[in-house]
């Protein structure tokens, strides 16, 4: 896939602070196989190949991107798929769910408490031996091999810069980015989430299972969750609307609006400071 572009924003609200705002427009790699999902799935594919699987297995909640992009990814690289779909079935699918299945995924329901045991491995066989051998990837798709895919982006990003920030589920995005900086350069994650705290510690856990250290160079920003995964206030909504309209760029509001919304406060508290080069990941 050719590297997503980088676009400076023209904003007078930065600029009066001193601020530089790139955005790296992760959202336009590929229609279906968008942002950071398509990175963190590009090395698991190939392992999959290499261990001749011929389908994927993963988890996730009825409206996650990453079940909806493993789906299409088994479409166009020639993988059976199945989706484990945290809670009951709702018929008519929603829109996310229809377009897994429209890309030939199998989908089947475990129950919430079920659900919640998913990686036991008494569970697991259960469920490979219900739907035939398969390459597991976990909900949200963040493993090892994942951070090696997010960690390709920095390199992509020919301006320099102090900070790139993105936006965080499971902190794979974050761990690959922050593992490929510069010295002197800095991450900051957005929690997309409540009680994002323990953030941190997937991102160290992550980071070690691919580089074998964790680094000091980044922060998980817990404070713009604007009430929890995919919850959002009238603010949040505002600022998306008020952004699309002066810079052409839809903001989801699960996750990219939160993050914005976060760098703007924090620069106009002083806490990004003047001066500062930022780069914001558009994931998705
Ligand atoms: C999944 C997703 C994220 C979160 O990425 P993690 O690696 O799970 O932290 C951020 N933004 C978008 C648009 C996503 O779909």
């Amino acid at each position: 896939m050719p590297h997503s572009p980088l676009n400076l924003v023209h904003d007078e609200r930065l600029a009066r602070l001193g601020v530089t705002l790139h955005l790296k427009r992760d959202d336009l790699i590929h229609p279906e196989l968008t942002g950071n999902k398509w990175r963190k799935l590009k090395h698991n594919l190939t392992a999959a190949r290499e261990q001749g699987h011929t389908a994927l297995l993963t988890f996730g909640g009825a409206y996650s991107n990453h079940i909806r992009a493993t789906a299409a990814a088994g479409h166009h690289y020639g993988f059976r798929t199945v989706g484990v779909i945290r809670g009951e079935q709702h018929l008519p699918l929603n829109e996310s769910l229809a377009r897994a299945t429209a890309h030939g995924m199998t989908l089947t329901y475990l129950d919430r408490r079920t659900y919640r045991r998913k990686t036991d491995p008494g569970l697991v066989a259960d469920l490979l031996a219900r739907f035939g051998p398969a390459y597991m990837l976990p909900e949200g798709g963040s493993n090892a091999l994942a951070v090696r895919g997010t960690a390709e982006l920095p390199a992509e990003i020919d301006q320099d810069f102090d900070l790139i920030c993105c936006a965080c589920g499971t902190g794979g995005t974050l761990a690959g980015i922050a593992g490929a900086l510069r010295p002197g350069q800095r991450a900051l994650g957005f929690s997309a989430l409540r009680g994002g705290q323990f953030l941190a510690g997937e991102v160290a856990r992550l980071q070690l299972a691919e580089f074998g250290r964790v680094g000091d160079n980044w922060a998980v920003q817990c404070e713009f969750h604007f009430g929890g995964y995919a919850r959002t206030k009238p603010e949040l909504v505002e600022f998306a609307a008020d952004f699309g309209a002066r810079h052409g760029v839809r903001l989801d509001l699960v996750y990219v609006a939160k993050m914005l919304y976060g760098i703007y406060a924090m620069a106009g508290r002083g806490e990004i400071a003047p001066g500062t080069r930022v780069v914001a990941v558009i994931t998705g």
